[in-house]
Formats: C-alpha cells, structure tokens, sequence
C-alpha cells in the first residue's frame, strides 16, 4: 500500500497541544503513526516529503457553513434564476476550489436547488471529480415573507435559493421529499434576517410546530437539521427540537445561553460574523454609513460577540468558516473567519484554528476520524509556509498550501518537496 511519510515538519495536531518538530506517517488512506522528533518513523517503501523542519502540518479545514452552489451574489434571486445545468457546473468548480484552499471537509448550510449537493457528494465520493468531504444539505426552507422569499404580490414566481414552506404538514412533506432525494441535511430558516424589513433578525418567524414537524421527519430518518437563527426565541427553537448545528445565534439572550450550555454535548454554534464583519466596517463600496447604522449590521455583531464569548466560557463549541460564497465573502476567503474570532471574540490563534478542524470533525460526525493529527484518523492534510497557529492568515493564500492531501491523496503539492527515503 501507498506510504507517505512527512519528515522535518512541525506538527500541529490540533488536539489543542502546542506545534511540535516530527514525522507523520500515511498508509492508504489513514494517518498510522505520529512521532516527535524524539523518534523516527520506518522509512522503508515510503515516499518522503521533506518540510526542511521551516514547514507546519496541520489537518485539514472543515468548513462549517458552505454553499458550494452559490457564487458570489448579491442578489438570491440570481441564484435561483441559474439554470440547473449551469448551477451544477458551478457547483463542481466551487468544490475543486475549496480543495484548492485546503478545505477538506464542509457541512453544506444550503444548496441553491435541492439535488446539487446530493450529486456533487455523491461524484466526490465516487472519485469522479475532486471536492471536500461533503454533507449534502437541502435549500433554505423558509416560510411566507421569511429570508429568502423573493415573490411580490404580483411577481408570485421569482425563485432564490429558498423553498418557501408553511404550515408543519407543508414541513413533514418537503422534509420527506428532500431526504428521500438524498440529502444529509435540512436547513431551516426560523428568524428573520438583516435584509428583510419586515422580518428583521430579533424576529422568529417560523411557528414551533412547523420547526417541530420538519425535525419529527428528519430524525425519524436518522437525518440531521440545521438553523438560521439569529433570534433568541429562534435559537430556544433550535435547542428544544434536536437542531445540531445552529447558525449565528447573535441574540440570544440568558435562557438561550443557558439552554445551549445545557446541551451542549449535542450542538454546536457557528456564528458566521465574516459577512457582518465587511458589512459594518469594510462596506464603504455597498452601503453609506447611514444604511450600516439603519440596518444593523453592528448590532448584530456586537450582539454575536457578546454571545460568543459567553459561549465560550461555557465550553458550548464554536465552529469556523461561514457562509461564503456571497459578495462580502468570496469563497476561498473562509479561513478569514479564524482572525475574526481573533480579533472579535478574544480567541488564541491556537483556539480559533480548533473551531475548523477538532470541532469540525466533531460537527462532521467523525470525532474519531476527522479534524486531528492522530494515529487511526483520516489522512487529510495540509503542509503550510508558515505557522497557522500563530497567525491563521497564513491560510488565505493558497501559495502558502504547499501540500494538501485529501483521503491520503495529494490534491496539492510540490515536486520539490519530494525525497527518496533510503537506497537511491
Ligand atoms: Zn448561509
């Protein structure tokens, strides 16, 4: 079987221990032996990559929030204009890219129409095109007048990336109807959201018993739910009906906090602030200074640092990366979320880079397998110039990948890095 053996690098296994000098063996698809520099790995039979003791391994990224079928909008409208054929090209290309950027695994928040992440997931795993490790979702399913709905009275057709559902026999069905379609996923929309006026983030506009009845259906089928919800009663919802991971949670207010601490071995909060973060101080280009105050965008940050950083304190676990793929936030960019929680929420660069990867392969189902350098995981991985835990920008450029390996095969690397270990 195929041998790997990393040599000369410094590990960052991202257990939460510090980087440190050694070697990393892959057979197959698995990491079968970590050692520090203390000991050395057998070097027969392996190829061997040289990190000239300057270079960091790290795992790979786990994006928490993708939407591998959007690209780059501003309006959701256009996303759902796009034809399917088109839309899955442009889903194929999104997940290379993400490869490319070291993203090894995503947890989809949404697909712009409801087979594209089925069929992208299942070509990656078939090996016919390149991609993450991928859950497939569902699109938004929102109610009448929620995020999403684009109609107008007498514009009833216009289509986004949402389904608009309501009433929980509307929810039971389309719930059915997605999974028996293939996804892993189904995303619901229960609050409001900045963008839309009459249904502003602090507001809850799915009913309990419509949340209640997607979430009967889905864990029926052994399937997962996940949420926007940026209110408090929103995030109350998520908790009460089994949503595992939930998506930015900016308001939630003490009985929030207290019920996500309590349950806390079952959930996981992904504030997704990238997009908050452009819109209040870097959206000269989009908005005035007036529409920044008028819309909210510093509020709901400053409401999803508060919250966080409460969070924290309360060990409820974080995940990282968060929608991108709009105009804010181009995908590639998503390893810029880990200096936001830096700068935002007071994490050690070393705490912010766990958020993608230990956390992550926890989202992802797969404490066991994914999101560390351990002997037993899967063997995805990236070889970086430069020390990510100390300074996670070094991710945003992807010159800075010299080597990314997904399931113990090199998407990325460099010739120069390879060495022949022993007789020749
Ligand atoms: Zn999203």
């Amino acid at each position: 079987m195929n041998r790997i053996l990393f040599s000369n690098v410094q590990v960052i296994d991202c257990s939460g221990a510090k980087p440190f000098p050694g070697e990393v063996l892959v057979e197959g698809n698995h990491i079968i032996a970590v050692a520090g520099s203390d000991a050395s790995l057998p070097r027969d039979n392996v190829q061997l990559i040289d990190g000239e003791g300057k270079t960091y391994l790290m795992p790979g990224l786990i994006e928490s929030h993708a939407h591998l079928s959007i690209d780059n909008v501003d309006d959701l409208a256009k996303i759902g204009a796009m034809p399917p054929e088109e839309n899955t090209l442009l889903t194929m290309h999104n997940a290379r890219r993400y490869l490319d950027f070291g993203i090894t695994s995503c947890i989809s928040a949404a697909a712009a129409k409801p087979r594209l992440d089925v069929v992208i997931r299942n070509a990656i795993n078939a090996g016919e095109i390149p991609g993450p490790r991928l859950l497939a979702c569902s699109p938004w399913l929102t109610v009448t007048g929620g995020l999403g709905d684009e109609r107008k009275l007498h514009m009833p057709n216009v289509e986004s990336m949402a389904l608009v559902v309501d009433g929980p026999e509307n929810y039971r069905r389309t719930s059915r109807e997605l999974i028996r379609e293939g996804v892993d996923i189904i995303k619901l929309v229960i609050s409001g959201d900045t963008f839309v006026p009459h249904a502003p983030s602090t507001s809850t506009v799915m009913s309990e018993a419509e949340v209640a009845a997607a979430a009967e259906v889905v864990h029926a089928h052994g399937k997962r739910m996940s949420a926007h919800a940026r209110s408090a009663d929103a995030v109350k919802l998520c908790v009460r009906h089994g949503v595992k991971v939930i998506y930015h949670a900016n308001f939630a207010d003490e009985e929030a906090l207290d019920m996500l601490e309590e349950h806390k071995d079952k959930l996981f909060v992904s504030p997704n602030i990238g997009f908050t973060v452009v819109a209040s101080y870097e959206g000269s280009e989009w908005f005035t200074e007036e529409q920044v105050v008028q819309l909210g965008f510093r509020d709901e940050l400053e409401g999803a640092i508060k919250g966080v950083k409460e969070l924290r304190k309360r060990g409820v676990r974080v995940l990282g990366g968060g929608d991108y793929g709009f105009i804010f936030t181009p995908h590639g960019k998503n390893a810029r979320d880990l200096d936001h929680y830096v700068r935002y929420f007071d994490f050690s660069p070393m705490e912010a880079l766990l958020t993608m990867t230990k956390y992550g392969g926890e989202a992802m189902d797969m404490p066991n397998e994914l999101g560390q350098i351990r002997e037993g995981f899967l063997a995805d991985l990236l070889l970086v110039d430069g020390n990510p835990s100390d300074d996670p920008k070094v991710l945003l450029d992807h010159d800075n990948l010299l080597a990314v390996m997904k399931d113990g095969h090199f998407h990325k690397t460099t010739e120069n890095l390879m060495r022949c270990a022993s007789d020749c």
